[in-house]
C-alpha cells in the first residue's frame, strides 16, 4: 500500500533538522535543504546539487514539494498582470501584480474563495473551499517577484493581502507566510512593505496587536454607519462597528501604527455628507489614511461607483479634519484584476 508523502514545506527548519538526525544524518543537512526549499524555491529534490544522490532519493521517497503553477497569466493594457494560480489539489486562486512608476505591488490571496459575504465582491460568490498553506501564499509572491524582474526589471517592492479571502480567517498560515517572506532565509523583504487588509475581524485585530506584528494594517470599511455597512457587508451584524472600533483602538495603543481604511463610495449607498461625517468620526481617534478606491462593477452587480461630486465631498470632509486621503484609480479592469473582481473567471 502506498503511504501518502508529506509536504516537506509544512516542516519548520527545526523539524527538518530533527528529521535528518532521525535518519542518522547531520542536523546541518536540514539547513541546506531548507535553503533550497525557500530561498532558492527548488521545485524538485533532484536539483539540490549540494545534497548527495542517496539523500535526494530518500527525500523523494518521503516527501513532495507542492509548488503552485501559474496556469494562466493575463496582462492588462496598463501593465497590470493577473495570475491564475493552480494549487496541488487543482483548485485555483488569483494574484495580481500592480506596477506604478516607482513600485511593484503584489496583491495575493489567502483563501480559496471566501467565507464572508460582501455583496459587492466577486470572490464572495465562490464559497470558501479551503485556507491556503503558508507555502502557497509564499509561492504567489515569488511568482510575482519573478514577473516583476522579467517585465519591469526590478524586484517586487510591496505586498498587500487583498486578493481572494479574508486573511485574518487564515491567520496562522498568513503569519507563517509573512515570516518566510520577511526572513533572510526567504525573500528578506521588510515587513513595513507588507499590508494585511481585513474586512474587520475584531478579535483577530487584537491578536495581531498582542503578537506585535510589524506589517501594516488596512481595514475595508466602506461605511461607518452600522445599518449601511450591514447591508453591504452582512457579517457586520456579527462584528458591529463599535467592536471594530474598540479593536482598532487596542491596535493603535499597542503598535502606534497608522491605520489605513479602504473605502469605496457607491452611488445611492454611502455618497452623502452624513456618510462622510460618520467616517471622520470613526477614524479620527488615531492617525489614519483613507484610500478611496474606484469601484469596478462585477458582471451582475448592482453597485455603481459614485460620481466625482461625491468623491470630492469625501475628500474635502476628510482633509478638513486632517485625515490623509488618496484616490486610488482602478488597475487591470480589462482583465478583471481590480479590487473585488477576483473570481476565477478565465
Ligand atoms: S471583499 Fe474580501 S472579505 Fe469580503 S467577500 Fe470579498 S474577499 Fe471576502
Amino acid at each position: 500500500m502506498e503511504t501518502k508523502k508529506k509536504d516537506i514545506r509544512a516542516l519548520t527548519k527545526e523539524q527538518l533538522r530533527e528529521f535528518f538526525v532521525s535518519q542518522g544524518d547531520k542536523a546541518f543537512r536540514g539547513n541546506q535543504v531548507y535553503e533550497w526549499l525557500w530561498q532558492k524555491s527548488a521545485h524538485s529534490f533532484e536539483g539540490m546539487t549540494n545534497i548527495s544522490k542517496t539523500t535526494r532519493e530518500m527525500l523523494e521517497n518521503n516527501f513532495v514539494i507542492n509548488h503552485i503553477k501559474v496556469d494562466q497569466m493575463q496582462r492588462s493594457n496598463d501593465g497590470t498582470i493577473k495570475n491564475a494560480v493552480r494549487l496541488h489539489d487543482d483548485l485555483v486562486v488569483e494574484s495580481v501584480l500592480i506596477p506604478t512608476e516607482t513600485r511593484t505591488t503584489a496583491c495575493v490571496s489567502s483563501q480559496v474563495g471566501c467565507s464572508l459575504d460582501c455583496r459587492f465582491c466577486a470572490t464572495a460568490r465562490l464559497k470558501r473551499m479551503r485556507n491556503l498553506n503558508p507555502d502557497e501564499i509564499y509561492d504567489q509572491v515569488v511568482a510575482i517577484d519573478n514577473e516583476s524582474r522579467l517585465y519591469f526589471d526590478r524586484p517586487l517592492s510591496n505586498i498587500v493581502f487583498m486578493g481572494m479571502g479574508e486573511p485574518l480567517m487564515n491567520y496562522n498560515n498568513v503569519l507563517k507566510a509573512i515570516d518566510m517572506i520577511t526572513s533572510s532565509e526567504g525573500l528578506g523583504m521588510s515587513p513595513r512593505r507588507i499590508t494585511v487588509s481585513t474586512s474587520g475581524v475584531p478579535k483577530m485585530i487584537k491578536k495581531m496587536a498582542d503578537d506585535e506584528v510589524k506589517f501594516k494594517l488596512a481595514v475595508s470599511l466602506h461605511s461607518a454607519i452600522d445599518a449601511t455597512r450591514t447591508s453591504i457587508m452582512p457579517f457586520n451584524a456579527t462584528f458591529p462597528l463599535s467592536d471594530l472600533r474598540k479593536a482598532l483602538e487596542y491596535w493603535y495603543d499597542k503598535t502606534k501604527s497608522r491605520i489605513t481604511y479602504e473605502y469605496v463610495v457607491w452611488k445611492g449607498i454611502n455618497d452623502t455628507q452624513k456618510d462622510a461625517d460618520a467616517l471622520v468620526d470613526f477614524c479620527r481617534f488615531a492617525p489614519s489614511k483613507v484610500n478611496l478606491i474606484e469601484y469596478n462593477p462585477i458582471a451582475d452587480g448592482e453597485f455603481q461607483q459614485a460620481n466625482d461630486k461625491a468623491l470630492n465631498l469625501y475628500i474635502n470632509t476628510l482633509e478638513r479634519h486632517g485625515i490623509t486621503v488618496t484616490v486610488r484609480r482602478s488597475r487591470g479592469k480589462d482583465i478583471d484584476a481590480a479590487c473585488g473582481q477576483l473570481a476565477n473567471k478565465q
